[in-house]
């Protein structure tokens, strides 16, 4: 069974060896916890019942949690134990399921998924994607998942090249989100403003490249109009191994400023925006072969 189930098409028998993601057939997940850093329609206050998956189609060199991106950190986790693991941290009080970089383990989720269900999750289910998918993949998870947090990184092709080895990877990620639109709508909140449905759209201010954030917000309003929920994140924090300027220094306030009054000039009528003091190392959660529940 070779793997195509992302833009990178490695065609390779991924019971048998690894693709671009580094990702074995059986997922690898790293950390399974309540985390509490989402946007607050997510975390709320109990906390968003995430699920780490090791490895990523993405390697972007700014990466945060650098150390799943190899896909060797974290325990092997079967069909049956992801399901459980959903379970259990429906039960610890979680608003949602999170299911972080699940792409490449599409073929077991799937089934993770309708096993849980069948045996009582009723919370909504989370997608949260670098957004590098084909439209197909994520047409094999209608009716499972109720809320797509997908980023939109880059606008420009040479940036996701330098920056995440992603041909084409604006074409790819706008036709994946019209998808998850297609699905669940733009992302609705119940009355405490807590996410239930939809897409809410990921954006990562990155130092240096504010021009292509306003090419970035031209582009969502145009093809997804301005009531379209947006997510503009100032965390960018660089990394030790990413000696690329200018990626080696934080977002100034100037910087961050700038993009959240380009959004109010286009309409947005729902951002989420972050305080600049977001940048900071412990946004990573600790993440270890041992995942937390
Ligand atoms: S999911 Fe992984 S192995 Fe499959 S095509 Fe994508 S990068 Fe390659």
């Amino acid at each position: 069974m070779s793997c195509n189930i992302c833009p990178r098409n490695c065609n390779i028998d991924r019971t048998a060896a690894n693709g671009f993601c580094g990702c074995s057939f059986v997922p690898r997940v790293a950390r399974a916890a309540l985390h509490f850093d989402e946007e607050p329609s997510i975390s709320g206050n109990r906390g968003s019942g995430t699920i780490f998956f090791s490895g990523c189609n993405l390697k972007c060199i700014f990466c945060q949690n650098m150390v799943l991106q190899d896909g060797t950190l974290g325990e092997l986790f079967s069909l049956e134990r992801l399901s459980q693991t959903m379970l259990k941290l429906q039960s610890l009080g979680a608003h949602n399921i999170n299911l972080v970089t699940p792409t490449p383990h599409r073929d077991i989720l799937i089934p993770a998924l309708h096993l849980a269900k069948s045996q009582g999750l009723s919370i909504p289910v989370v997608y949260n994607t670098g957004s590098y998918e084909t439209a197909e993949t994520i047409r094999a998870f209608e009716g499972l998942i109720d809320i797509y947090l997908p980023d939109l990184k880059y606008h420009n092709e040479t940036l996701a090249l330098r920056f995440s080895h992603a041909p084409n990877y604006n074409g790819i990620a706008i036709e994946a989100i019209k998808e998850m639109v297609r699905q669940v709508g733009p992302m609705q909140t119940d009355s405490s403003g807590i996410a239930v449905k939809g897409v809410r759209i990921r954006h990562l201010v990155l130092p240096g490249c504010v021009f292509d954030t306003r090419a970035i917000l031209d582009q969502i309003v145009e093809v997804f109009g301005k009531d379209m929920p947006l997510s503009l994140m100032s965390q960018y924090t660089p990394v030790s191994t990413c000696k690329e300027p200018p990626l080696t220094r934080r977002l100034t306030k100037q910087e961050y400023h700038s993009a959240v009054e380009y959004c109010i000039q286009l309409g947005f009528t729902d951002v989420f925006c972050q305080g600049l003091d977001s940048a900071r190392p412990e946004y990573t959660p600790p993440f270890s072969n041992q995942v937390v529940l």
